[in-house]
This record gives C-alpha cells, sequence and structure tokens, in this order.
C-alpha cells in the first residue's frame, strides 16, 4: 500500500493530488499483474479504468486494414493509459499488449473523475494529455475508421448484457398496474431473471401468483428453472407488495436471503407526457410530474405511482428509476407528433401524440443493430410490435421518428380490443345515437380490434384456429389485422426513405408466421422478401433472434424476442450512471454561451473547388484557403431548393470527406426541403440541394441535415461538468421566460470553446436574446455508462 502511494505521488500525471485524494485512489486501485505478451486491453473492450504503470513496459498498437500491426506508443513506469475512457466512454480502439512482465494499477473510472475535479493541476495535465492523444488519434486515419469499428467489435456496446453496471447488483423490475403486480429480479451477472412473478386480480377474492424461479435441490449440481403458482389474499396493493418480498425471500425457493440485497429498482411507467426523454432516478419532482401526467394515462400512472410509493416503503435504500414507455419516442419530429386541430386547444391540454411500447422498440431496435454488426446510428428499422397491445415504430439512425399510437394507445394499428384508426367522426357519430363517454370507451378499447372483428376472441390463436375452420369474420379480422399493419410498414418505409431491417417481436409477431408473412406480401418492391421456409421454421427463444430474409431481400427480416424487464434493468444501471456526474466545483453555475445557428455550409474539397475555383484568390491578394482547408475570409452560397432560394449562406471550413448543408428551421421552410434532424456527417437519405456561387452551380445528391441541438465544450469544460462526449444533457435557458431544452448532444474537443449552439426558430420561440445565456441542467442519457 505504502509502495503504491508513492508511485501515485511520483506519477507525473497525479503528482500534484493532496494526501486524501492519494488515499482513496491507492484504496481504490487494484494492482494487477500481466505476463509478456499477455492482452492488457482489447480494440472494442470497454474502457473503464486509468491504468499506471508500476513497472515494465507496454505497447500500445492498433491492426490496420491489410492487417499490419502499427505501433502507436510505448509506454513505461509512471506513465498511464485509457484516460481517453474518462473522457469519452467509448469502446477502446487499440489494443495495449505487455511487451515484458508488468505490474499496473487500475483505477476505477468514476473514482478517478471524481477526484481530479477537486485538483486544478492534474486536471490540467490530464486535459493536456488527452489532446496531445485525440490529436494522435485524429491524424491516423486508420485509427478514426478504427473507433468506429470498435464500436461494432465489442460485444455489449449498448449494455444489454447488463456489462455497463459498475458492479455485480441485484435490481427489481416492477409493473405495477391496477390489479396485478408483475416484478423480475435480475442479477446484473445474467440477462436471464433470477425470479419473476404476477399477482393477478388484486383486491378481489381470487387474487393468484405464479412464480418463476431456479430452484436447486441438494443432489443437483445445477439450478433447474421451475414454475409454480399459490392462492394468495392481495386484497391492496400494500399487500400484494408484501407477497412478493415474502416468495423473494423464501428460504426454499426465493432467489436472495434479505430485501436489502436488492441495490436497484426499475419501475415501468406508461406517461412521462413530453417531460422525460429518458429514464431516470425517482425524486419528489419526478414523482409529482408522474402524478400531473395522471390525467393522460388515468389507468395507469397513478398505478404505478403507487408502486413506486410501496417500494419506497418497504425498500428505502435503494435507488429508484422510473422508465417511461413514452421516453423513447420523445425524438418525434413535430410533423409527427401533431394532431391537426386548433393549436391553443392541443398546447393548453398536452393535447399530441406520444406513442407507447418505447422500452421494447428501443430493446429490439438495440438487439438487432448488435445482431447485424451495424451501429444504430447508421440504420433504418422499422419495429413491429405485435402483441395484445399492437404498435409500430420507425426509428431512423437511432431515433424514433413516428409510431402508430398516439395520445393514447388506442390509435394505429387493429389490436386485441383496440380498434386502432378510425374516423373519429365515427366517435361523434355514435355519441349523437346517445353512447354515453364510458360506453364508448369501453366500446372502442375493450369491445373492438381482433374481438370485435371475429365476435370470438381477442386471442390471435384462436382467430387464427376459427380462421382456418372456414369462419369468415374471423378470416376478415385476420386480413384487416395484415392490411392496416402491410399500410403502416409503406408509411414508414416513405418516411425513412428506405428500411434497412424490419423486426418483428411481441407473442403475435415472434410466434406466427402466417401473420408475418402476410405483412410482408407485396413489400418486396421496397426490398423487404422474407424466406417462406425460414419464416415457418423460426422458433425465436427470449434473448436471441431469427433472421428471416431471403437472399435476395435488400432489408434484413428479423425476429427479437420482447424482453421489456430487461430493458427495463438496463436503463435502470444507465440512469444511476446518470447520477454520478452531480454538478460540480460550482458549474452548473457557470453560463454556457449561445450561439444560434444559422444555415451553413461544409464543403468537400472538390465541390469547394468545383464552386470557387481550384486555386482561389480574392481580389488576387490574400489566399481565401490555409493549409488545413481552413477559411481565411467569409465565403458564400446560394442554397436553391424545389420552391426557393436563400442567398449568402456561409461556407465553413476545413474541408470534409463529403459536403454537408447545415439548414435553419426557416430556411427549411423557405427552400421547400424537409431535412432530419442528424448528427454532423451522418448524411446517408438526406435530401439533396443545388448550391450556386455566381454563374457556377452544383448540384449535392444529398447532405442537407437540421442539425441536432449540441453543446461545444473543451475536455477541461466536460471533466468539470461530469460529463463525456456524445453525453444527451439537458440544458436551462434564460430567455423571455426559462426554457428547458433536453435532446442536447455534447461534443468534446480540445478546440471547442463551451457554447450552447441552437437552431434560430428554436431560439425565437424560447424568446432568447442577444445575451442569453445556458445552464447544465441535468444529464439525459449516456451511452456506455
Ligand atoms: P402483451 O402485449 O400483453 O405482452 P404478448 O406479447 O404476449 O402480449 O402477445 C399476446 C398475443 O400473442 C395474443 O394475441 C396471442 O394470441 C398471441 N400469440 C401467442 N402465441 C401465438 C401463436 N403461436 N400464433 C399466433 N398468435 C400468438
Amino acid at each position: 500500500m505504502k509502495d503504491i502511494k508513492g508511485l501515485i505521488s511520483h506519477t507525473e500525471l497525479l503528482s500534484d493530488l493532496g494526501g486524501e485524494c492519494v488515499d482513496s485512489i491507492a484504496s481504490a486501485g487494484v494492482e494487477v499483474v500481466f505476463r509478456k505478451d499477455e492482452s492488457i486491453l482489447k480494440c472494442g473492450e470497454m474502457g473503464r479504468y486509468l491504468w499506471i504503470i508500476i513497472e515494465g513496459t507496454v505497447e500500445v498498437s492498433f491492426m490496420d486494414s491489410s492487417g499490419n500491426r502499427n505501433v502507436l506508443n510505448i509506454l513505461g513506469g509512471g506513465d498511464v493509459f485509457g484516460e481517453m475512457s474518462v473522457l469519452t466512454g467509448e469502446p477502446v480502439c487499440a489494443d495495449v499488449t505487455a511487451r515484458e512482465s508488468v505490474r499496473t494499477l487500475k483505477i476505477p473510472r468514476e473514482l478517478f473523475s471524481s477526484i481530479i475535479i477537486g485538483s486544478a493541476a492534474t486536471l490540467k495535465k490530464l486535459c493536456h494529455l488527452i489532446s496531445v492523444r485525440i490529436s494522435q488519434r485524429e491524424e491516423i486515419e486508420e485509427l478514426k475508421a478504427k473507433r468506429l469499428l470498435a464500436k461494432i467489435e465489442n460485444e455489449d456496446p449498448y449494455g444489454l448484457n447488463f456489462s455497463s453496471a459498475n458492479a455485480h447488483m441485484k435490481i427489481l423490475v416492477i409493473n405495477c398496474g391496477s390489479s396485478s403486480l408483475k416484478y423480475s429480479l435480475f442479477d446484473t451477472s445474467d440477462i436471464k431473471p433470477l425470479f419473476e412473478g404476477l399477482i393477478d386480480k388484486i383486491g378481489t377474492a381470487m387474487s393468484s401468483h405464479k412464480m418463476s424461479g431456479r430452484i436447486k435441490a441438494p443432489e443437483e449440481l445445477e439450478a433447474h428453472e421451475e414454475k409454480w403458482e399459490a392462492a394468495v389474499e392481495a386484497k391492496d396493493i400494500g399487500k400484494a407488495f408484501h407477497i412478493m418480498e415474502a416468495a423473494l425471500t423464501d428460504p426454499v425457493r426465493g432467489a436472495i436471503k434479505e430485501f436489502g440485497e436488492i441495490k436497484a429498482v426499475g419501475h415501468r411507467v406508461v406517461h412521462g407526457g413530453d417531460r422525460f426523454s429518458a429514464a431516470i432516478a425517482i425524486t419528489p419532482e419526478v414523482k409529482q410530474a408522474i402524478r400531473d401526467f395522471s390525467a393522460l394515462a388515468p389507468l395507469h400512472n397513478p398505478y404505478n405511482l403507487a408502486g413506486i410509493e410501496e417500494m419506497e416503503r418497504i425498500l428505502p435504500g435503494a435507488v429508484a428509476v422510473a422508465v417511461f414507455d413514452t421516453a423513447f419516442h420523445q425524438t418525434m419530429p413535430e410533423q409527427a407528433y401533431n394532431y391537426a386541430i386548433p393549436f391553443d386547444i392541443a398546447a393548453n391540454n398536452h393535447i399530441r401524440r406520444y406513442g407507447f411500447h418505447g422500452t421494447n422498440h428501443n430493446f429490439v431496435a438495440l438487439m438487432a443493430s448488435v445482431y447485424v454488426k451495424r451501429p444504430l446510428e447508421k440504420l433504418r428499422i422499422i419495429t413491429c410490435h405485435f402483441g395484445n397491445g399492437v404498435s409500430i415504430c420507425a426509428i431512423d439512425h437511432g431515433r424514433s421518428v413516428d409510431t402508430s399510437m398516439g395520445l393514447t394507445p388506442l390509435e394505429g394499428l387493429v389490436m386485441g380490443t383496440r380498434c386502432g384508426d378510425i374516423d373519429p367522426g365515427l366517435v361523434l357519430h355514435l355519441s349523437r345515437t346517445g353512447l354515453k363517454t364510458a360506453e364508448l370507451d369501453k366500446l372502442l378499447n375493450k369491445e373492438s380490434g381482433l374481438k370485435g372483428l371475429s365476435g370470438i376472441s381477442n386471442d390471435m390463436r384462436e382467430i387464427i384456429e376459427s380462421a382456418d375452420a372456414g369462419d369468415t369474420r374471423a378470416k376478415n379480422a385476420l386480413t384487416i389485422f395484415c392490411y392496416r399493419a402491410r399500410k403502416y410498414v409503406g408509411a414508414y418505409t416513405a418516411i425513412l426513405g428506405g428500411v434497412d431491417l424490419l423486426i418483428f417481436t411481441g407473442g403475435i409477431g415472434e410466434n406466427s408466421a402466417e401473420i408475418r408473412s402476410r405483412v410482408c406480401q407485396g413489400l418486396d418492391v421496397f426490398g423487404i422478401i422474407p424466406d417462406e421456409e425460414k419464416n415457418r421454421k423460426a422458433r425465436v427463444k427470449r434473448g436471441l433472434i431469427e433472421d428471416i430474409s431471403s437472399p435476395e431481400s435488400a432489408a434484413r427480416v428479423l425476429i427479437v424476442s420482447a424482453d421489456e424487464e430487461r430493458m427495463i434493468a438496463r436503463e435502470t444501471i444507465y440512469a444511476m450512471g446518470c447520477l454520478q456526474p452531480a454538478v460540480r466545483l460550482g458549474m452548473g453555475k457557470k453560463a454556457i454561451p449561445i450561439s444560434v445557428s444559422v444555415s451553413h455550409v461544409h464543403l468537400s474539397r472538390p465541390d469547394f473547388e468545383t464552386l470557387f475555383g481550384a486555386n482561389i484568390v480574392s481580389n488576387g491578394q490574400k489566399p481565401l484557403l490555409n493549409d488545413d482547408g481552413q477559411l481565411f475570409q467569409e465565403l458564400s452560397t446560394s442554397l436553391i431548393g424545389p420552391k426557393g432560394k436563400v442567398d449568402d449562406i456561409s461556407v465553413s471550413g476545413p474541408f470534409r470527406d463529403e459536403s454537408q448543408v447545415d439548414i435553419s428551421r426557416t430556411d427549411e421552410f423557405k427552400l421547400g426541403i424537409d431535412a432530419p434532424i442528424r448528427n454532423s456527417g451522418d448524411l446517408e437519405g438526406t435530401p439533396g440541394i443545388t448550391l450556386e456561387s455566381g454563374p457556377v452551380r452544383l448540384r449535392l445528391q444529398r447532405g442537407v441535415i437540421l442539425s441536432r441541438r449540441h453543446v461545444h465544450m473543451s475536455p477541461e469544460d466536460a471533466l468539470g461538468f461530469g460529463l463525456r462526449d456524445k453525453d444527451v444533457i439537458h440544458v436551462r435557458v434564460d430567455g423571455i421566460r426559462e426554457t428547458v431544452f433536453g435532446d442536447c448532444l455534447v461534443k468534446v474537443s480540445p478546440g471547442y470553446d463551451l457554447r450552447l449552439h441552437l437552431d434560430s426558430d428554436e431560439a425565437n420561440a424560447a424568446g432568447i436574446s442577444q445575451n442569453s445565456v445556458a445552464f447544465f441542467d441535468s444529464l439525459q442519457s449516456r451511452e456506455y455508462v
């Protein structure tokens, strides 16, 4: 220990730390010894530690595309590596190998980042080191590419296997409804729950408790899964929670000794309104918001909240997280979420489309992206969640851009008992015939859909059986179900501009080859062609994926089993990660200047030369470009769209690999273009535009984006805020009134000044003036926790 403390104080990076910091690093750090040629870190692995070399040397290298190994660095005693993980949390993009026997000290990332914030000198040194290593990384093209690949090479880039948990822990997932309590206990060492239960018909004399768990008889080597059921007396929700606690801690069949072993609880909450775009640790304010949104989900939110409060009572020590069904769809653009009703009525009553099933739509999209080994940010996905509730979602490069359910889960596809899309005039018509609100509610929510159409059942299996036996109404119900679904797949293919993955999930989506096949019929024009043989034979198991595409299908057609509980556990881990970067050192008060982004253009060198000439000089005097392609002087171009033309659009250097037009919403309208919100550089499937400079016109086939709200900051600021590159945050902006903007992407680079970039229309809407500033509010979501 003493030896380690001495080493820490002698490490250049850490030499300014005070005694207390050195003590905590020494006690949390773990000494690890590697043999010669042993691998310490592999490309793709998650970087969770800062490493200090105590003795010996390591080689930092990467394999290029021709299979040659390139050595980047040799590091020795007192050197550190893994510092990028503190900043970006990305997978490692190089390999680190012991050149001889090496002794190292590994320090958990969270501990290290919290310690250095208190030491200005150490922070400065770390930032310098990071700047040097970032510029080295940027210089090597192969390494840049490797960074993208590292994500794919990582086995669990989205933490779906809980690899993002810092330590093994037990997480309880709760889904508390009006008359049922569903729960799953996870240990993060396994994606399958240790124990699951469903207490049904709470408040009646017929409550039942179904359970499944792993039982190990004394003579057995390994536990086996077992299901059993007990009659219980659950006269109210409080009693049901005690029954759950007793079952989980049952000495014979339970999964834990003490309830206190559970460190975190993830609660499914149906409605997060327009306030929550990610899971969040529960505070009194979060509970109040859930209460406020009860008007939008009266059959769910009050019971979800009751569950939260029961858990607080019986397990006060655990972290509680709310995971919202609506959160994933908060990225929908206005054109997708607005109803064409008078604006004021919509605004005053929170009437808009919210969408549901978000947790599972997000889950299956992430699972599929890992399966096809392509980052979610590169894919156009349509997810078909066909269970009792049925919905479909269009996911553009990771963002939900439309979904079939709306203000309530009644909109969209044909469901077990819900009607889905109807003419709202039908409701008026029926009410004029004398039906009361409650009767209409029952009619459309409980007596329509498959049940209403078939007159037989809401259960798809029974409908299929009856249809096979010749029942005409059952046949009709099936046909209408598939027709409506196909119509939506077509519509979503149109709004995505094509589709890369079509995913089926949910009880019907996973089990019915017939439905999958009928939904896909005729969609070969969109490149969606399932293989009938594979489709018929597919049997998808929990946690697994089946590919049923035919070889000629441009889109991959996949079946992914739904697992909302696993996703809630994953979201709980992520939300716990978001708790850590508390605003430290008063950074919450640090003003972030605001730039209102107007449209601007980034050009590739060939496009630049086409527009402005190859050897461009201004007035025959100064060159316009320096050697890096940075512009010395302002250049501008005009943009020509299908509707009109906008002049004086500035051109920003340096050169890009591909030209990109970042357009403001105002100009988007003037030009008559609908551009997607994208991260800079992500141009697949974006609309084209014509640029004009003097007599020259240049047509870009693609490249117009609405750039995503973002904050630029230096590594120093990022570490000060406790943030990492690519985090998504909420910022508070003091305009005429205080506005909180979510979905704000953090971009960290050594050259960046602290600045929030907002679109001009957003800034106008928030009443932002020249002098307005923003403040960091909270961390919304973080990948690779
Ligand atoms: P929930 O939406 O309540 O989670 P599920 O995802 O379990 O429900 O889906 C239930 C639906 O799946 C029911 O309509 C059921 O009939 C249907 N289903 C289950 N197995 C099959 C099958 N083999 N063929 C057709 N439908 C099935």
